[in-house]
């Protein structure tokens, strides 16, 4: 099997090159011909020798395989890319006004096992390497770049797809290092944001990640009914949580994002919004109702719309700042929580 091109960092990216004689000085020019434009246009330039050239050829800067795309009434697109090993994950663009967002798998599968979650059900396979999670950005982003109005623009991004990023840190780490180096991709780091469903040993780590936005999968501020929909919770209660997210500093306008999974009947109460108002009010928050997306065999049911917005009112009334997610691809199974390979 070559050695690996794409996926390396600038530093490692330098010592490869001297390592075989080459000067470290071409790592700036590689990078931009990699990364600064989503399709690969070859390695072909006057300033690199043939046998530099003939040397990146042999590394290894494939992308994942698109094996199948899936688009929604609302033009969400839903991939499946084939890895290397014949396993396979679920990325999906997500179309905004201005620019798309990319839904990146970080895993395939998920050892989280969120009750609410069709990944969740399928147990983890393995964690997905930098190349594999920085292949995906580029993959999709090159397709959008064929085929979107907006495709030019470089997509924000949002790890909530398959797998929970901070049980993959370092692999999560290199790759964000990577997507915002300014010599490479060079996005910023508010445009992307990492949802964890309270993994501590990561979130512990987090600063390390540069100012990326966080997004918590919080769902009730109830512990049992907390527990209920993230078993993993249980080694890590709604206390000792909030403890670590109060120690992470946040930018000017930074907020954090709590993500509430709206179920019908199960935390959709005045005493659901009242719980959740006590843990939120006094903390930069921002709290997005999820109306629960069904998968086969799923336990909850979404609630309709007018219970929804009820839900939203309670806790504006209680000083919770709110919003609604619109739910995108839910047609072709990409919605939060859908998605299974
Ligand atoms: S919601 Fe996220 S963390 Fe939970 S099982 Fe699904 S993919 Fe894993």
């Amino acid at each position: 099997m070559s050695d690996q091109g794409l996926g390396l960092t600038y530093n490692k990216l330098e010592e490869q090159l001297s390592k075989n004689g080459f000067s470290k000085s071409f790592a700036e020019l590689i990078f931009k011909k990699a990364y600064r434009r989503p399709t690969f246009k070859g390695w072909e330039d006057g300033r690199m020798s043939p046998k530099l050239l003939s040397f990146l050829e042999q590394l290894d800067w494939k992308r994942p395989t698109i094996l199948q795309t899936h688009q929604s009434s609302d033009d969400t697109i839903k991939f499946l890319f084939g890895l290397k090993d014949h396993r396979s994950v679920e990325t999906v663009l997500i179309p905004f006004y201005r620019k798309d967002t990319v839904c990146l798998s970080s895993q395939v599968g998920c050892a989280m096992g969120c009750r609410f979650c069709h990944t969740g059900t399928q147990g983890l396979s393995r964690s997905l390497t930098t190349s594999e999670i920085v292949g995906q950005y580029l993959a999709a982003w090159d397709w959008a770049y064929h085929k979107r109005m907006n495709g030019t623009k470089a997509p924000n991004i949002v790890f909530m797809g398959q797998g929970e990023p901070l049980h993959n840190f370092d692999q999560l780490k290199e790759s964000i290092d990577l997507i915002t180096d300014p010599r490479g991709l060079d996005l910023s780091h508010r445009m992307i944001t990492v949802s964890t469903a309270g993994y501590l040993p990561g979130l512990k780590r987090f600063s390390e990640l540069g100012g990326v936005n966080l997004a918590i999968s919080l769902h009730s501020a109830i512990e049992e009914k907390r527990r209920e929909l993230i078993p993993i919770s249980k080694n890590w209660p709604i206390e000792s949580l909030m403890k670590e997210i109060d120690q992470i500093k946040l930018g000017r306008k930074q907020v954090i994002l709590y993500e509430i999974m709206l179920a019908e009947d199960f935390n959709d109460s005045k005493e659901d919004a009242l719980a959740l108002s006590k843990l939120l009010k006094n903390r930069p928050h921002m709290a997005n109702l999820i109306p629960f997306n069904p998968y086969p065999g799923s336990p909850w049911k979404r609630p309709n719309d007018q219970k929804i917005e009820a839900f939203k009112s309670q806790l504006v009334e209680f000083g919770i700042r709110t919003t609604i997610r619109k739910t995108k691809g839910d047609n072709i199974m990409a919605a939060c929580g859908q998605l299974k390979t």
